[in-house]
């Protein structure tokens, strides 16, 4: 089975469940509909979705420029897929000397790096050699796992100790500790989209819309219909798009990290693997747990939590929600069907009360 055209499909499933649930909640019942701007496109090797209640100055056209721009910038600074970009410049930077880099990347990764030191390391940029041993990274290959003495191999390169963050001279410079030190940023990239466009329109004044970059989303207000917007927990054993739970974002970021989206099975041993990968050990997870849901002020911070609260496992990521006071919910698989449990944090998003529009 090859992996891309899973994730391709399991990518585009979410979204649009996420995209359409959120939208389109309310569909049996009558309601005045206001006029809405909405777009869609790719981004980021994945899909996004922009929907402005009451229209968007300029239109789709405007909306579609407003989304990109955001993207593009990002993807100019973190990506790992275009050679261009700054992180994928410094990792091939072959070298242990300072590597000039802009006081936004800089900033990125100190956010990253401080969200994955909040939960044990779990979250870990420096995961790169793994991801591409793994064949997630930008040359994606395996059909089969690697051998035990190439994780090793590859292990020595992982930890936050193995590269430097320098301001010098009102500079910010990155220094690897080995040569083949890479980093990977691609854990935040849907959040930090999500809030880039976010901001810019609550900049411009709009208070009513939804965006979405695949697992990540940023809504406010109310939807067309002048009702909460709904989004939904995708049913991670199901095939085909199917809605596991409806949500209520109340004004907040959701992100969703899946061990179900993007995965290959070995050919020979017929174990599948997914792309979160447990930076302690070398492995991609193993355990029951599907799915981590994360809600927070910014879609940044719950995407640099979700992918390694799925590596620590339910159990793990509901004692960190309690003891955080944050809205976690995790789905395992338990018994041969999924099962979701979440923090008392998390109960008022799955009460959609009554609604008003923000004026
Ligand atoms: P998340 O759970 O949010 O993140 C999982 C990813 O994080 C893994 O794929 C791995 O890269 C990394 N990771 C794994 N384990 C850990 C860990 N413990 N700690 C930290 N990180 C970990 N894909 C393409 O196929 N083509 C493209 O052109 C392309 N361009 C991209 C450009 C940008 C700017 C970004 C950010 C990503 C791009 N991707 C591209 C990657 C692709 O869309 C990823 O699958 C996606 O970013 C991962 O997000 P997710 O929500 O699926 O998973």
């Amino acid at each position: 089975m090859k992996k891309n055209r899973l994730m391709f499909t399991a990518v585009l499933c979410l979204s649009l469940c996420t995209f359409l649930y959120g939208c389109d909640d309310t569909k049996s019942e009558k309601t005045t509909e206001q006029v809405s701007t909405k777009v869609q496109g790719k981004t980021m090797g994945t899909f996004y979705a922009v929907n402005v209640v009451g229209g968007y100055k300029g239109g789709e056209q405007a909306l579609t420029e407003l989304a990109e721009n955001c993207f593009k910038k990002i993807c100019d600074e973190i990506s790992t897929f275009d050679k261009n970009a700054e992180l994928a410049k410094f990792n091939e930077f072959k070298s242990t000397e300072p590597f000039e880099i802009s006081s936004d990347l800089s900033k990125i990764i100190q956010d990253t790096v401080y969200q994955g030191r909040r939960i044990d390391d779990a979250t870990d940029i420096t995961v790169g050699p793994l991801v591409n041993l793994w064949g997630f990274g930008i040359n994606k290959r395996n059909d089969s796992a690697p051998s035990p003495e190439q994780i090793e191999e590859v292990k020595k390169l992982v930890g936050f100790d193995k590269f430097e963050l320098r301001f010098e001279n009102h500079k910010n410079y990155l220094l690897k500790k080995d040569p083949d030190v890479r980093l990977d940023l691609s854990t935040v990239g849907e959040g930090l989209g999500a809030d880039a466009v976010a901001e810019e329109l609550i900049k411009q004044g709009y208070k009513n819309f939804m965006v979405n970059v695949a697992g990540a989303s940023r809504s406010y207000g109310v939807n067309a219909e002048g009702r909460k917007w709904k989004l939904g927990i995708e049913d991670p054993t199901s095939p085909t798009p199917k809605l596991f739970a409806p949500i209520c974002a109340l004004d907040k970021a959701v992100t969703t990290a899946g061990s179900y989206r993007n995965f290959f099975k070995d050919e020979k041993s017929g174990t599948v693997y997914s792309h979160a990968i447990d930076p302690k050990t070398g492995y991609p997870v193993s355990h029951k747990t599907l799915s981590v849901t994360v809600i927070s002020d910014s879609a940044f911070e719950a995407d640099a939590l979700d992918t390694g609260l799925l590596v620590l496992g339910a159990d793990k990521t509901l004692e960190w929600g309690e003891k955080n006071n944050y809205p976690l919910a995790t789905i395992e698989y338990k018994d041969g069907k999924p099962v979701m449990r979440h923090t008392k944090q998390f109960e008022p998003y799955l009460k959609c009360g009554s609604e008003t529009a923000n004026k």
